[in-house]
């Protein structure tokens, strides 16, 4: 994983203000890497922000599958996923689904905001950093 890296970024409906106000706070240091993001987060993102945000289908229309399936193509270096612990959404499996990849590509993920300063405060942000993915090479090779 190079400085550069390609973020991920959403959020459930009552965690988006809650997203967006991290963002703003991290406005300096996001701007220097590839935004990418769920249909409805996207737009909030770019319209409070004006971020250049790559957007992909709303969550429950897809967009959660399509940046899983990012993931697995090695295209995203990091998850920022603000969901909702207090409802049941109706792309409950898609969700999963998501998580479930992050952790088999060894993506490092935040769901809070405690989490998201703790990881681009790391002093990892500002180099190469080797994912190792060992345990799974077998199945990748099958
Ligand atoms: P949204 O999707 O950004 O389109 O609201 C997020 C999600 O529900 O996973």
């Amino acid at each position: 994983m190079q400085f550069h890296k390609s973020i991920a970024l959403i959020a459930h409906d009552k965690r988006k203000q809650e997203l967006s106000d991290w963002v703003e706070h991290n406005r300096e240091l996001l701007e220097q890497h590839t935004l990418y993001a769920t249909g409805t987060t996207g737009k909030k993102l770019a319209d409070d922000h004006g971020l250049e945000i790559h957007r992909f289908r709303s969550g429950p229309l897809g967009g959660d599958q399509q940046v899983g399936a990012k993931i697995c193509e090695g295209e995203i270096d990091f998850l920022i996923f603000f969901w909702d612990p207090l409802e049941a959404q109706p792309h409950d499996v898609d969700v999963k689904a998501l998580l479930r990849l992050a952790v088999v590509y060894n993506i490092p993920v935040a769901c809070n905001r405690s989490t998201a300063d703790f990881m681009v405060t790391s002093q990892l942000m500002n180099g190469d950093y080797e994912r190792m993915i060992s345990e799974y090479e077998k199945l990748f090779k099958a």
